[in-house]
Order: structure tokens, then C-alpha cells, then sequence
């Protein structure tokens, strides 16, 4: 295919846009990551993940892996093979961490649950009140399941395990959450939160991180399943002195720090509320302006990172994403698995905008009219537009303002 003019549309849910800063932060020259000023890097982004995470006295580690790394680093520091986990199956990417700790070697009680739902809480709670013997050792689950576009109430499943004091350490996949939704380790008592660099932080694809709280740690001592690579302790030894006990990947070193200055400046809560203003744009666009339906049943859990969109029957929704790519230059995350075909996915994550979106829905819009799916030309456009106009999250830019700002630089006179 030759080449289309133009920026690529990247609204995949990960890898997410890189803001110029950061790309330009990532192009340096190799140096020695053992020399004595090496350190200063390390320490400064394992520190400031902690405040991203926040986490006061867990632990972060950063892998040269991507996220599924950190999923197995969590797994095999803190088990032992044998052990019972607890998880529920609610889409592709809870799917694989469930395949993943089964190929471990450890013995998962998956809930089955239709994808588009969230966590069965109950259920849950009655799980655990019924292991009388307490031998579930672990509760996995996925924060936002970037797969349907489902986020889960990580606080609430805490509230569940403390009312049925259960004393199962609490796995959270924050891949596609992190940095992008409200994550709170602490608060919510999470033991291992496994994120990537792909997503909310805004770089490639390439690290893998995962940050521990010290209960976690503590059960390092008595987990005996196999590991070398992802071993903790190896890394907890190396980071002491501000090294990694392999060779780490420095130009994703500089440019996670450059996205971390990114991020505090503009703020966590800030980048949270514009995550889900824009989420709201988006989702207005799908069900008000083409009438169609989320992937996500409950407005309770829709994702403010990524809408899973399904397509009406007949339609196959790879062709809509194919025709989005090839004539648009638009790239649309695909229905992965069990809904391969009847939903195409809009990220909505990392470094975006409102007009961003709008070629996002607008593209979306002309592929679907290509292949026939019965939208109103201009109707997605339109609902966004509606929505993002009418709530304004920034008051400065409200119109009225600016008119009183290009009246009083002006010659005094309204020009035409
Ligand atoms: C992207 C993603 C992963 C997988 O991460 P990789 O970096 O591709 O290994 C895991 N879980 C969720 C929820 C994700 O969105």
C-alpha cells in the first residue's frame, strides 16, 4: 500500500499517541547504566511511579518486558504452585491472566461472566464467604478491561473482602487504568498492580511495571514458585543502589521520566476529569448520534479509556476497522476473541484532545457509512459536539470570555 498523507489516526487502546516531549525525551545517545549518575534516573522515576500509583510505602518495579511481564512477576514472586486463585472471566484480557496463572501451575476458580458485565461482586462475596478454610490465596482482577470497555470498582471488591475478612491478596490489572482512571493502591488495599508503558503513560510499548505492597513482599519469602528473570528480590537488591540487575531500556527510562513530568504537571485528578469528559464526548457520539450500543451494559462501568462499539448484524466490524485504515488512515482497536467481528473499539487514552476525537469519530463514522452500517452522515460529530460544548471543563475558555478578551485588544469595533 503506498503511503497516505497525513498523520496516522491512532485510536487503538494502547499503544496511545506519544506526546512530542516525550518522543524527543527518548532520542539519546547509549550510555553506561553503570555509571555513577545513573542512579539519579532510576531512583527519581521508581519514586515518582509510587505518587501515579499512590502508594506511600509499596514498591514499584520496572521491567523490560510489556505488561504481561509484570503479570507473571506478580504471579510467580508471591505463589506457590498449587495455590487457589479467584477471578472472574469477563473478557479477553482477564481471559489471558486467568490462562496465564492456570499455565503457572496454580488452580483458578474462574466466574464465568457475560462480556459487557463487570465483576459479579456477589458472587465474589460468596466465594469467599464459603472458604471457611481460607485457602484462596489471591483474587485476580482487571481494572479496566480494555477488551469490552468495562472499568471495575476496585474499591468496592475491597469492601467485599474486608466485610467477609478474607485474607486473599488482591491482583489488580491497571494496564490500561493507570495514569488514565483513578487508581488508588493504598486506599483500596491492592497487593500487586501491574501496569505497561503503552497506554496511560503515553510511551512504546516496552516496560513492564508492577508495584507491590508490602504484604506482598512478605509473601516473597514463602512463595516457591519457579522464577529468575521476574524475580523480585534480584531487582530489590540491584534498585538498592539505583541499578537493574540486567541491562534496563534507557531511552524508555528518559522518556517515562518525561512522561511523568508530564503528567504532574497537568495533575492525576485534572487528567481523570479530562479522561472522562472526553469519554462522555465520545459515548455521545456512539449512542445519541448513531444510535448504536456500548459493549459495556452498565453506565456504572463504562471505560473513560476506551468504548467498545458493537456493530449492527450484518455487519462485520474488522471491515469497518480495515476501511477506517486503508481509506482514512484511521487505526480502530478490534473486537478481540469471543467478539471478534461484532464490535470495533475507539481509545480514548493518554495525550487526546476534543479535536483529536472528532477526526476519531468522524473517520469511524465515513468507514461505517462505507460499508453500510445505517448512520446519519454527521450525527457522531454532532452529539460529541454537543456534549463538549455544553460542558466546558476549563471555565477560562468559556466564549464569554474570550469575547471580552478580543474586544478590549481589538480597535473597539466588531470587524466582520
Ligand atoms: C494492554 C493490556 C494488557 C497487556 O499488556 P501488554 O503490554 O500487551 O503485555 C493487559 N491487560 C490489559 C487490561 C491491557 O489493556
Amino acid at each position: 500500500m503506498s503511503r497516505i498523507p497525513g498523520r496516522n489516526f491512532l485510536f487503538v487502546p494502547g499503544p496511545t499517541n506519544i506526546p512530542d516531549r516525550v518522543q524527543r525525551a527518548m532520542v539519546v545517545a547509549m550510555e553506561d547504566h553503570r555509571s555513577s549518575k545513573f542512579p539519579e534516573l532510576s531512583t527519581s522515576v521508581l519514586e515518582d511511579l509510587k505518587k501515579v500509583y499512590r502508594t506511600g510505602d509499596g514498591r514499584v518495579f520496572i521491567f523490560p518486558s510489556s505488561g504481561t511481564g509484570a503479570w507473571e512477576a506478580a504471579l510467580t514472586n508471591t505463589l506457590s504452585p498449587g495455590d487457589r486463585l479467584l477471578a472472574a472471566r469477563l473478557g479477553h484480557f482477564s481471559h489471558l491472566w486467568i490462562d496465564m496463572a492456570e499455565r503457572l501451575g496454580f488452580e483458578v476458580e474462574a466466574l464465568e461472566v457475560d462480556w459487557g458485565e463487570g465483576m459479579p461482586l456477589g458472587r465474589v462475596e460468596e466465594v469467599l464467604r464459603a472458604d471457611t478454610a481460607r485457602g484462596i490465596r489471591g483474587i485476580l482482577a482487571c481494572h479496566n478491561e480494555t477488551s469490552t470497555g468495562v472499568t471495575n470498582d476496585i474499591g468496592s471488591l475491597r469492601a467485599v473482602m474486608d466485610a467477609c475478612n478474607h485474607p486473599a491478596m488482591l491482583f489488580v490489572d491497571a494496564v490500561s487504568s493507570l495514569g488514565s482512571i483513578d487508581f488508588r493502591m493504598d486506599e483500596w488495599g491492592v497487593d500487586l498492580a501491574v501496569s505497561g508503558s503503552q497506554k496511560g503513560l503515553m510511551l512504546p510499548a516496552g516496560l513492564g511495571i508492577l508495584a507491590a505492597s508490602q504484604k506482598a513482599l512478605h509473601s516473597m519469602q514463602s512463595a516457591t514458585s519457579r522464577r529468575c528473570y521476574f524475580d523480585l528480590a534480584d531487582m530489590i537488591a540491584a534498585n538498592a543502589t539505583g541499578y537493574f540487575p540486567y541491562t534496563p531500556a534507557l531511552p524508555m527510562l528518559y522518556g517515562l521520566r518525561e512522561s511523568l513530568d508530564l503528567i504532574f504537571e497537568e495533575g492525576l485528578d485534572l487528567i481523570f476529569g479530562r479522561h472522562h469528559y472526553l469519554a462522555q464526548g465520545v459515548r455521545a457520539a456512539i449512542t445519541e448520534g448513531w444510535g448504536l450500543a456500548l459493549c459495556a451494559r452498565e453506565p456504572a462501568c463504562y471505560s473513560d479509556t476506551v468504548s467498545a462499539v458493537m456493530v449492527p448484524g450484518g455487519i462485520d466490524a474488522a471491515h469497518v476497522i480495515d476501511v477506517a485504515f486503508r481509506r482514512y488512515n484511521l487505526a480502530l482497536g478490534s473486537g478481540l476473541s469471543k467478539v471478534a467481528g461484532r464490535l470495533f473499539r475507539i481509545g480514548h487514552m493518554g495525550d487526546l484532545n476534543e479535536l483529536m476525537l472528532m477526526g476519531a469519530i468522524a473517520g469511524t463514522e465515513m468507514a461505517m457509512l462505507d460499508v453500510g452500517v445505517g448512520v446519519r452522515p454527521g450525527s457522531g460529530v454532532a452529539a460529541a459536539s454537543d456534549y463538549w460544548r455544553s460542558n466546558d471543563r476549563v471555565p477560562k475558555r468559556r466564549t464569554g470570555r474570550a469575547q471580552q478578551y478580543y474586544s478590549g485588544h481589538s480597535t473597539g469595533t466588531v470587524s466582520g
